[in-house]
């Protein structure tokens, strides 16, 4: 098989796909060879570090930026040679780039012209409620851009890019720009408001929690590589690489002359009276001794940095409580679970 076949699977191909800025003695390779399959009604994340390239392959695959190398196909059709606008893909990005001059129902129709819901006046204000209704904001088709809060903005954006009915939606990073609650919550509505329009879509993310909410299979970006594509299950269980593992939030301890992944909480700060025993006398785990370097808190829970006899520095947690002063020894207890 060479390089550039593209298979005959509907939908997205991607195949060998690399992007590059700069030119040579300065050039920068953002991409690094990707091959990638999104079928019909799939939502998949593309998940990494910043900087390892994501926006740079979702801007290829819409053609806004140039391939160096690879193909990118629909339904087994090169797109090399189509532009933007002809290819049936719809954006999302971080900021909704709203019109501020249209209201509500002004931006979410801007798309539609040319469509089979652009055919009439009755029939475009149909598709608006519609698309407003789907992202909860029936009824805000004459509220003006700016007084809308973030939250709101960006479900505007969603109407926006779904009301043309994309083949496929690009998303890059469209919820980074509010804080954590608000994000929590679009995330899983996103994923439902995809799934509900039967959306084919490509989520571009730094944030693990996010891309497990919407998506179906997550693929994890370093370098410019995708290293690993996977369900969020599967990715969870067995992250297949100790870069992988560190990505999403995984401790990777020393054990012998391999090592050994602790999920996030699997390492805990323990009472002296009950290290390594429960009431009843078992020993519930593996415990190593260690001095506290640092402690916080976080989202409600204790965590603590312990430099760990042959293990260095970790993090666990500790009872919101405990006595865990920088420079105090303590015991931790490995979850054998966990
Ligand atoms: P991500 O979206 O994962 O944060 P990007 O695709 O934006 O990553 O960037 C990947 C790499 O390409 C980074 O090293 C970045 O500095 C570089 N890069 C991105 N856009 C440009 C550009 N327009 N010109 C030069 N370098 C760029
Ligand atoms: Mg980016």
């Amino acid at each position: 098989m060479n390089d550039l076949s593209i298979s005959i699977e509907p939908g997205l191909g991607v195949r060998g796909a690399v992007v590059t800025y700069g030119s040579r003695g300065r050039l920068t390779t953002a991409v690094a060879g990707v091959d990638l399959d999104v079928t019909p009604g799939q939502i998949l994340a593309l998940l990494g570090p910043s900087g390892c390239g994501k926006s740079s392959l979702l801007r290829a695959i819409a053609g806004l930026e140039p391939l160096a190398a690879g193909q990118v196909a629909w339904d087994g059709e090169a797109l090399s040679s189509v532009p933007v606008h002809r290819r049936g893909f719809g954006l999302m990005f971080q900021d909704g780039q709203l019109f501020g001059h249209r209201d509500v129902a002004g931006n979410v129709a801007y798309g539609l012209r040319g469509t089979e819901f652009g055919s009439s006046r009755s029939s475009q204000e149909e598709r608006v409620a519609q698309m407003l209704d789907l992202v909860g904001l029936a009824g805000y088709e004459r509220r003006t851009i700016t007084t809308l809060s973030g939250g709101q903005a960006q479900r505007v954006a969603l109407a926006r890019a779904l009301a043309p009915s994309p083949r496929l939606l690009l998303l890059d990073e469209p919820l980074s720009s509010l804080d954590r609650g608000l994000r929590e919550e679009l995330s899983a509505e996103l994923g439902r408001v995809l799934r509900a329009a039967g959306t084919t879509a490509l989520y571009v993310t730094h944030d693990h929690d996010e891309a497990f909410t919407v998506a179906d299979r997550v693929g994890v970006m370093i370098a410019g590589s995708l290293v690993r594509l996977a369900t969020p299950g599967e990715l969870w269980n067995e992250p297949g690489s100790a870069e992988v593992a560190r990505f999403l939030g995984f401790q990777v301890l020393p054990d012998g002359d391999s090592h050994v992944l602790v999920r996030p909480g699997g390492l805990q700060v323990v009472e002296p009276a009950e290290a390594g025993a429960t009431s009843d006398g078992e020993v519930t785990g593996e415990v190593r001794g260690g001095v506290v370097i640092s402690s916080r808190f976080r989202r409600g829970e204790r965590e603590v940095v312990v430099d760990a006899e042959g293990w260095g520095e970790v993090v666990a947690l500790a009872s919101t409580h405990a006595e865990v002063e920088t420079g105090a020894r303590v015991q931790l207890l490995r979850h054998p679970d966990r």
